[in-house]
């Protein structure tokens, strides 16, 4: 059956790295890929590379959950996310590249009566916010996951935080079809190829030092999420970022069994299933920094620890693959999406364990950013000075125990 698929053109040019350009992007993850997509579709700058220090998609982007959510609290955050997951629903169609948006449904369940509050202050606030979530009863839970156990034998779930457009996609296929669509445009993607060094002159950026030699550039876009405190070390400021490994497994393949995602934060665990029937679990990050990629052993156990007690039927699950991305976290559990000390040079980080949901609509607001020089009103609140002026986006309940 596979006898003619031979001779397919390849999907993305490799080119060698030209002397410069009117744009250089640090990071050929979705963030990067999609700041690079909408400079060109949004702003008509095409002359424009996207430099990776190993392959496109390799990092947080190919390693996610895939989650795609938009009920946040704070009105930037849902600003955002919603924008986000609106591009998400007609991305396919966009880029003629199907990422496989599924939006199935997702569930944030409730199991302490301090969550069943704090849930539905977030469903009064998206409503104000036009983000269309809703507040519903256990019973109805059951109805929609018949495999869980709310009862609890720790804690019975009391209710869930409900948003129906709420999905996943699939990641790969977003990082693909985005550097599809960039080199299309004429834009260079260069894998292989470490940044190194940030040169600058009279507070402007010139070029970066790379492992394939110095590429000069007139505007920089730094958007390496675990490693952006490394870069922008190199460029000469600090961030007030934190790296942790964050990781997720997935079980041998079964039958159809559950069509949404379900989030369970008290307990700590999450689960979705993936088209080819593998459940996709995940928990929460390592207590210290470390740049490992791999995470600690015992959150694995105590994921599924968690995951057992709300789903007694995965417990006789085998589990295939474990691996480990680094997450880039603030104090608030909120983006930087901000211009930097340097006037030329612009940061995109700090999306920490939920960033995968936000990736059309932070490319979108980083392009704007990077295009004009000044936020527009989706990035605006996220600078990186908010953390000076005490001006945080708290997001510690949304985004700093989920995905
Ligand atoms: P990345 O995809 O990490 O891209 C950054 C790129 O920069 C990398 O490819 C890296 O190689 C490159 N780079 C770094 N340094 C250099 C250098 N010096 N020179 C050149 N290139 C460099 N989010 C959700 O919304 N939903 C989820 O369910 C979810 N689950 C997750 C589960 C896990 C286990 C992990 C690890 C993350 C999860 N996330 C989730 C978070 C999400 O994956 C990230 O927020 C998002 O993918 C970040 O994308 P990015 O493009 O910023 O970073």
């Amino acid at each position: 059956a596979l006898r003619y698929h031979m001779g397919w053109e390849r999907a993305w040019a490799s080119p060698e790295p030209k002397a410069s350009y009117d744009a250089i992007i640090v990071g050929a993850g979705g963030h990067g890929l999609a700041t690079a997509y909408y400079l060109g579709k949004n702003h008509g700058i095409t002359n424009v590379a996207v430099i990776e220090k190993g392959w496109l998609g390799g990092g947080n982007t190919g390693r996610n959950t895939t989650i795609i959510r938009s009920n946040y609290l704070q009105d930037p955050s849902a600003a955002i996310y919603e924008k986000a997951r609106s591009l998400y629903e007609t991305l396919s169609q966009d880029l003629n590249y199907n990422v496989m948006f599924s939006p199935r449904g997702l569930l944030m369940l409730a199991q302490t009566h301090h969550e069943v509050r704090g849930y539905l202050r977030t469903v009064h606030a998206n409503t104000l916010q036009g983000v269309q979530t809703e507040w519903i009863s256990p019973q109805r839970v059951k109805e929609i996951v018949p495999i869980m156990n709310i009862d609890g034998p720790r804690y019975p779930v009391l209710g869930a935080l409900y948003q129906a457009r709420g999905g996943t996609a699939r990641h790969d296929a977003v990082a693909w079809g985005y550097a599809r669509a960039c080199s299309a445009m004429g834009m260079d993607i260069i894998q292989n190829c470490e940044v190194k060094g940030v040169r600058s002159e009279n507070g402007r950026v010139t070029g970066v030092d790379t492992t394939k030699g110095f590429i000069g550039t007139k505007k920089l876009g730094m958007v390496v999420a675990g490693h952006s405190g490394q870069l922008a070390e190199m460029a000469g400021f600090r961030l007030p970022i934190e790296a942790v490994a964050l990781q997720a497994l997935v079980s041998e393949p079964i039958k159809p069994c559950m069509d949404v995602v379900v989030m369970a934060n008290t307990v700590h665990g999450y689960m979705s299933q993936s088209d080819k029937g593998e459940m996709v679990i995940g928990g929460g990050t390592d207590g210290f920094n470390n740049y490992t990629q791999r995470g600690s052993f015992h959150h694995i156990e105590e994921t599924l620890r968690a995951l057992v007690e709300t789903f007694p039927m995965i417990s006789r699950l085998k589990m295939l693959r474990q691996w480990g991305g680094i997450v880039d976290m603030t104090g608030d559990r909120s983006p930087l999406i901000s211009k930097t000390p340097l006037g030329n040079c612009f940061i995109n980080c700090g999306w920490g364990t939920g960033g995968f949901k936000a990736i059309p609509g932070s490319g979108w607001a980083m392009a704007e950013l990077m295009a004009k020089g000044e936020p527009g009103p989706l990035a605006a609140e996220f600078n990186m000075w908010r953390f000076k002026e005490g001006q945080f986006i708290d997001e510690s309940v949304a985004a700093g125990v989920a995905h």
